[in-house]
């Protein structure tokens, strides 16, 4: 939808027919402005073809039926991905997209493979939301959470990103609470954790750190060299200060690179801190590495259910504990669609 020529349309019409527009927008979750019958037929015509509201998209859903990923077709013919996660608690969380591509070329990742195309507006980020939005009205179920974790860095779309939120976040809208949001970063520090810092916006925010020295973060994450880790911990630090809110640190469990003891004790190192907390992650496969091994199988061989836990993985979040370190798990979803972090390259291929 054309945000510019929505406002335009509503400044000659009475204040409550934006609200009433708005509502059927965000909480009836219509598909076309026909549907919305609180708002004179004449009016809907002009917001149909000024301001259209359909949204063109291709789904794809894993086989456990919990991951649904959405292939989106923008209005330049770019295409997105966005991926529904539906907890067993029924909770749905929303990975969206804050860029078409990427262009950072973290190693591990196969959406910096692609490359980077552009930032996405803020009514295609909103639009991601409100497609699985639209969805889940069908199945009496509702959003819980959004994450940016999908394609690009949304500190690098910073605008962008905070006009999404606060769109989303409109009690006279969407009404999900600011609680209910988390942005991922790899640790842009200037016009992104600085600035969040001093938005009064009770978001989450986690740092993509993945590796506990510079040199070998540098190797998976080239933006390293200009975001080493204590410039990170130091804006973090800031953060926390200033906003008294937790932070998440991310982990991406790789294979004999990121996963030693060693690396266990250095990380923990860093994160003894109040307010920190260490998430790890079972690395999706995108090509070049190899998960680090997280079960035994009966004939005593490795094999990666990250449902239940034991070795490398096991044994690294032992070491954070005993330090006393903060340590979730992720759970992981959708890989048989590639629809798991990491692998978003919004490409049309699979059925
Ligand atoms: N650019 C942002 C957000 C997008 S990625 C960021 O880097 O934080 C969301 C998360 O998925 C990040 O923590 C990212 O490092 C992680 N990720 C990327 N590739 C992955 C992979 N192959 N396996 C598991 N997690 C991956």
């Amino acid at each position: 939808m054309d945000l510019i020529q929505f406002q335009k349309l509503f400044k000659k019409e009475p204040r409550y027919r934006s609200e009433q527009a708005k509502r059927s927008l965000f909480r009836d979750l219509i598909q076309n402005w026909q549907e919305a019958v609180t708002l004179p037929l004449s009016l809907r015509e002009e917001l149909n073809k000024k301001c259209p509201i359909e949204i063109s998209a291709k789904t794809f859903f894993s086989k456990d039926k919990n991951t649904i990923k959405a292939l989106l077709t923008l209005k330049d013919g770019l295409k997105i991905e966005t991926v529904l996660m539906r907890h067993k608690d029924k909770r749905n969380t929303i990975c969206v997209s804050s860029q078409v591509g990427c262009p950072l070329k973290c190693s591990f990742c196969a959406t910096g493979k692609i490359g980077f195309e552009r930032n996405l507006e803020i009514w295609e980020i909103v639009e991601q939301v409100l497609f699985f939005a639209r969805y889940l009205k069908k199945i009496k179920e509702t959003v819980s959470n959004i994450v940016f974790m999908g394609m690009g860095e949304p500190f690098l779309n910073y605008q962008n990103v905070i006009g999404a939120i606060k769109i989303l976040n409109d009690r006279d809208g969407f009404n999900l609470g600011a609680r209910h949001f988390s942005i991922s970063t790899v640790g842009i520090v200037e016009g992104g954790i600085e600035e969040l810092a001093k938005e009064k916006l009770q978001i989450n925010l986690a740092i993509s750190l993945h590796a506990p020295n510079d040199e070998l973060r540098s190797k998976l994450m080239p933006i390293n060299k200009k975001y080493p880790i204590k410039k990170i911990l130091n804006a973090v630090d800031d953060y926390i200060k200033k906003t008294r809110r937790r932070v998440m640190f991310e982990y991406i469990m790789i294979k004999n690179l990121n996963d030693s003891e060693e690396h266990a004790q250095t990380l923990a190192g860093l994160m003894k801190k109040p307010l920190y907390f260490v998430n790890l992650i079972s690395y999706n496969p995108t090509g070049i590495f190899k998960p680090s091994s997280s079960r035994a199988t009966a004939k005593g061989e490795e094999e990666n259910l990250f449902s239940s836990p034991s070795l490398r993985i096991k044994k690294f979040k032992e070491i954070l504990e005993k330090e006393g370190v903060m340590v979730t798990q992720r759970y992981r979803f959708g890989e048989d669609i590639e629809a798991a972090c990491g692998q978003l390259v919004a490409k049309d291929g699979r059925k």
